[in-house]
């Protein structure tokens, strides 16, 4: 299948087979799959598929009624979606990590191309696609085979076949432990990441980062406590807080809603003695 997430750069048509992201004027998105011959319906009338295969994107494609094909219609902008809409669109059987937290892992967990990274659990695989499309070697580990087909499906249909290279979906339980060693990060989205810090001990190399996302704070507070008795440390712990701005004439404020809470991100180092103790 071909790619919908940018996976390579240059101006390229937009093929059929691709996804586009229609935009209307009250900032209204549709993600639709280019057919040849295919029609996108709107309350204002037809766009043909046609007219949009074979442009380069950021353009206006008119919707028009089609018993009136020679009044202009009305304007939708066309775009690949950015790896985030699809994130936002995609099918999902679990819930996913938001765009916001998605691009801090990548940070905090300080991943980089040709990483050995296990991922646990893959859900429905937007943490996956992240780091797949940040270029690591990845094993997911998922407890359920429908969430693991659905995470297949979105990743190859974001990222195209090749991403399937670097990517084996293990169906099993990390808390029962993780297969191989000398793994550079552990990145955790599952409810008792604590069962897994012995595993990860044995699996990371000194010096290796765990990462776990947890939406409250209890648990929070639970997997800190087992890390203190653990081999990790300078454990670290953040939430982040996006706000979006109103920009419009001279109004110009921060928008009235935000998502005020999703998860916080804990990280910590595997060491090969005892931490440094904080001096007063
Ligand atoms: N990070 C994912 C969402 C993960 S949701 C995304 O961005 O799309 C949590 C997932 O962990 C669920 O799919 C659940 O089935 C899986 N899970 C929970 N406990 C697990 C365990 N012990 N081992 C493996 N997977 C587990």
């Amino acid at each position: 299948m071909n790619p919908e997430a940018g996976t390579e750069g240059g101006a390229r048509p937009l093929e059929a087979g691709q996804r586009v992201l229609l935009i209307d004027r009250k900032n209204r998105r549709h993600l639709v799959r280019l057919v040849e011959g295919g029609k996108f319906h709107t309350h204002a009338g037809i766009i043909d598929h046609d007219a949009i295969i074979g442009e380069e994107e950021g353009f206006l494609a008119d919707a028009r009624a089609a018993s009136e094909p020679d009044r202009r219609g009305v304007p939708y902008l066309v775009v690949r979606p950015t790896l985030a809409d699809l994130v936002i669109e995609m099918p999902r059987g679990a819930q996913v990590i938001y765009p916001k937290d998605l691009g801090a892992i990548l940070m905090s967990a300080d991943v980089f191309p040709g990483a050995r990274v296990v991922e646990a659990g893959v859900g429905s695989g937007a943490l996956a696609m992240v780091l797949l499309r940040a270029g690591v070697d990845l094993t997911s580990y998922e407890l359920r085979a429908d969430f693991a087909a659905t995470a297949r499906r979105n990743v190859v249909a974001a990222l195209g076949a090749e991403a399937e290279q670097r990517w084996r979906i293990q169906e099993g339980d990390i808390y029962e432990g993780i297969g191989g060693e000398g793994y550079d990060r552990i990145v955790l989205d599952l409810p008792e990441p604590w069962r897994v810090v012995e595993h990860a001990e044995k699996a990371l190399h000194s010096g290796g980062i765990l990462l776990a996302y947890l939406p409250t704070i209890n648990q929070t507070a639970e997997l800190r406590a087992r890390l203190d008795e653990s081999r990790f440390g300078l454990a670290e712990t953040a939430e982040v807080l996006r706000r979006t701005w109103h920009v419009e004439g001279r109004s110009v404020r921060p928008d009235h809603r935000m998502v005020a809470h999703t998860g916080f991100v804990t990280t910590a180092r595997l060491l090969r003695g005892p931490r440094l103790s904080p001096s007063r």
